[in-house]
């Protein structure tokens, strides 16, 4: 087809892993996929993010970016802020189309037809075409639950496999059930498919990926132990990395069944939030500090025992989220420095979003009190990091090495998370070997 496509990403692994899926859709069919900074592209795929008001506004910004850049381009648009903020996307000179969450499966072919057509050249003549195309596609816009199948590839060592989609639980600060629907997945043989798929490419990691992952099995009827279980056999696939999971999906049984030595790794990212149970509850957050500090100490017990690598545990935290006082933030402060101890801490300034519950309380918090509060726990993440580092020195860990920096060493991730390197020799990447930490 010799038609030059850019492809833009913005947002998490599962956005990466479905911009990695449309480009394979578009470079089999013909296409040659380049950088958005070339000259001569025919479209741009871009797809969005929309976790916070700067996530859309970024979104939007880069669009408009990008038709001045090439305003000869059509430009597609997917993703999460397709779906929350689809009008103000419409409105940016060069789109042809927007597509809402329910649609993925439909961007491919929709692109390769403008392709065809020539379409895509014609930039606003496209643009026409694709509007009217989409008023009829559009009509009441209902998400429906069907779930498109994705995974990275383009990586040597590493792929993101998403295996479930949506959310059912509504936390009162989130709008992602409103931007990707209801939970739902494919069937485990699609996902086995997949995961050969990847290691057929020479990948050896998978980082297993999803809106809630834990929550896999929902619209078959399968479990993500189950899940778990079938991924283990995959032959050429040496680990998985479970991307990030609930608390209360992270069952002592899932626990159980790693500790008694599977691929998963001793890598965990698990959403808190906060550190306080009055905020946890105001956030619909369905665990309780002591439920919490329970599983972490449940999950080293089981699988840090004599002389074996610490577990890494990084946690997301909300600050600033409506009524959280100094006394309630430093309970959480205190909650991570001397209970929970993670390796590292995801911290999120409360991001107040249109559509949830959290948006309309009016006990909102000043931004130079989230920034004073990021900045504490940016400070004590350090802290924790240095010493999650310390407590490993010593001890064994298996590392996939996966390229060659700058200073010529080999750099890969042990099994628990940490930054190797080693000198480098010919044959290592996308090697494991064992090593000291
Ligand atoms: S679990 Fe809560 S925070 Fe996570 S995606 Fe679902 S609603 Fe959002």
């Amino acid at each position: 087809m010799n038609k030059k496509v850019a492809l833009i990403t913005l947002g998490c692994k599962l956005n990466y892993a479905e911009t990695s899926t449309y480009e394979r859709g578009l470079v089999k069919a013909g296409c040659e996929a380049v950088s958005w900074t070339e000259t001569g592209i025919d479209l741009f795929l871009v797809n969005t993010c929309s976790v916070t008001e700067h996530s859309d506004k970024k979104s939007r910004n880069i669009i408009r970016k990008l038709h001045r850049t090439a305003p000869q381009a059509a430009i597609v648009v997917t993703g999460c802020s397709a779906q929350l903020r689809r009008e103000a996307i419409e409105a940016i000179d060069g789109v042809a189309k927007v597509f809402g969450a329910a649609q993925k499966n439909e961007v491919v072919p929709y692109c390769l037809a403008l392709l065809r057509l020539g379409a895509a050249k014609s930039g606003a003549a496209g643009a026409k075409q694709g509007k009217a195309e989409q008023q009829d596609a559009e009509a009441g816009g209902q998400l429906d639950n069907d779930f498109f199948g994705a995974y990275s590839s383009g990586e040597r060592t590493r792929s993101f496999l998403k295996v479930q989609d949506g959310c059912d639980y509504k936390c009162h600060y989130c709008t992602v059930p409103y931007a990707r629907g209801e939970s739902r997945n494919a069937p485990i043989h699609y996902i086995i498919s997949q995961a050969e798929a990847i290691a057929a490419e020479g990948i050896k990691e998978i980082v297993i990926t999803g809106v809630n992952t834990g929550d896999f099995g929902k619209s078959t009827g399968e479990s993500f132990l189950d899940l778990l279980k079938a991924l283990d056999k995959v032959s050429g696939i040496e680990r998985y990395r479970i991307s990030s999971i609930e608390p209360n999906l992270l069952t002592e049984e899932i626990v159980d069944w790693i500790a008694r030595g599977s691929k998963v790794l001793p890598h965990f990212h698990i959403p808190l939030q906060s550190g306080c149970d009055t905020i946890l509850s105001a956030m619909g957050r369905r665990y309780t500090t002591a439920d919490f500090a329970a599983k972490i100490a449940y999950i080293r017990k089981r699988l840090e025992k004599e002389g074996r690598q610490k577990v890494f545990f990084g946690i997301d935290v909300i600050v600033g989220f409506p009524g959280e006082t100094d006394e309630m933030f430093r309970t959480t402060y205190d909650f991570l420095a001397n209970t929970i101890k993670p390796a590292f801490i995801h911290i999120f300034p409360y991001s107040r979003r249109p559509g949830t519950p959290a948006a309309e309380r009016r006990d909102q918090i000043q931004d130079s009190v989230k920034t004073a509060r990021v900045e504490a726990l940016e400070a004590l993440c350090e802290k924790l990091h240095n010493e999650f580092i310390l407590a490993n020195k010593g001890k064994e860990s298996k590392v996939l090495f996966e390229l060659k920096s700058k200073s010529g060493a080999a750099e890969g991730w042990s099994e628990n998370y940490i930054r190797v390197s080693v000198p480098y020799e010919e044959g290592i990447i996308n090697e494991i070997r064992k090593v000291t930490l």
